[in-house]
């Protein structure tokens, strides 16, 4: 797949980004399957509601939001790498998430829908003007 969105880590819990860094419109919540990729190995699509700008294709990931769902889905599936570095390589189709919450999707499909981020950085924080929710 292309890849899609530009994806920004939120490190602050008081900050929610209702508006976008890059353009200043208002931001949606939704859902995106992330894919993560955690040491040593092995690749956790994990799905979280994030920031979204669909002008800017702009996925803004909150941190402690997505670090907390991560560390449950590695307890259950790998408990070993709870504590494990981790990077999140790209976004994976809605569908083909469902696909494997039902156990379907093997880890060739996974990377075949698999959308790298053109860019991922951590956000700063801002303006006050961006901060409210
Ligand atoms: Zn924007």
């Amino acid at each position: 797949m292309e890849p899609r969105y530009t994806c920004y880590l939120n490190p602050f819990v008081d900050l929610r980004f209702s508006r976008c860094p890059n353009c200043e419109g208002r931001t949606q919540i939704r859902r995106f399957a992330l894919v993560v990729h955690v040491d040593p190995v092995g690749i956790f699509p994990t799905r979280v509601s994030c920031r979204w700008c669909r002008a800017c294709s702009v996925v803004i990931v909150h941190q402690r939001e997505f670090e907390n769902t991560l560390k449950a889905g590695l307890a259950a599936a790998s408990p070993g790498q709870v504590d494990s570095n981790y990077v999140i390589i790209g976004s994976l189709e809605m569908r083909i998430w469902a696909r494997m919450s039902r156990g379907v999707a093997d880890l060739a499909t996974v990377r075949r829908w698999t959308s790298d981020f053109l860019s991922f950085a951590k956000l700063e924080r801002t303006a006050p003007d961006r901060t409210g929710d």
